[in-house]
């Protein structure tokens, strides 16, 4: 089977072998934090400090040498252009913050839970790209009385950035592809769901099984599964 309309769903998974650590812990902490102090807008409310340096502190972690793309990043990237050169249509919604799909080069990327490389105004809720450190004294410059900027990060509570274009494009796909990610998660599973009421052909790309509703399942590092997968589909 061709497939034209391909959309791929990815998490913390892709990102473990670039030195990107996943999101929480088997005790639920992050980075020794709980969640709820450095991921929710209560929490950022409570103590913005804590916050801005939490978030500083994995911007920067961007800029080291050593976080840099890796085969499974480059490989959707490669997919993409090729597929697009057929004629095909392709989406990558991610959920992680990172900026590694980026670097890599994939061009239509949804990136569903914000990026640490942006800063948001919390008044006009317009993205602004930031690189460097971010605290409670930068301002926007969107506004006309300049309002505090926080991190570009949609937390526990929040709604996520695109959602309706998220399922707009996976009703329409006829490949989903799950990477690196526990499908049990809204809106993650709704996805799964929605692309399998559609039609879809759906594979889950993953270090372990998380569902046994996937059409097909292929276990392993990203950097193996992940390139098996899609170099398989580069061939056809
Ligand atoms: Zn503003």
């Amino acid at each position: 089977m061709e497939f034209k309309r391909v959309v791929v769903l990815t998490g913390a998974g892709i990102s473990a072998e670039s030195g990107i650590r996943t999101f929480r812990d088997q005790n639920g902490l992050w980075e020794d934090h709980p969640v709820e102090d450095v991921a929710t807008p209560e929490g950022f409310q409570r103590n913005p400090n804590l916050v801005y340096q939490f978030y500083n502190m994995r911007r920067a972690q961007l800029l080291d040498a050593s976080v840099v793309p890796n085969a499974a990043h480059q490989i959707l990237a490669e997919f993409e252009a090729e597929h697009i050169a057929r004629g095909g249509h392709f989406t990558l919604i991610t959920q992680n913050v990172d900026n590694l799909h980026q670097r890599a080069g994939n061009q239509r990327i949804i990136a569903m839970h914000g990026q640490l490389q942006s800063a948001l105004c919390s008044v006009s809720g317009l993205s602004i790209p930031w690189t460097n450190d971010l605290t409670a004294e930068h301002h926007c410059q969107c506004c006309e009385t300049p309002s505090s900027l926080r991190p570009d990060i949609v937390w526990f509570g929040e709604v996520p950035y695109q959602l309706d274009d998220c399922f707009e494009v996976v009703s329409k796909a006829d490949l989903f592809v799950s990477i690196g990610t526990s499908g049990k998660v809204y809106p993650a599973a709704g996805f799964m769901q929605v692309a399998q009421e559609s039609g879809a052909e759906t594979v889950e790309l993953n270090l372990e099984k998380t569902s046994s509703a996937f059409d097909q399942g292929y276990y392993g590092p990203a950097t193996e599964v992940v390139v098996d997968f899609f170099s398989r589909l580069m061939q056809r």
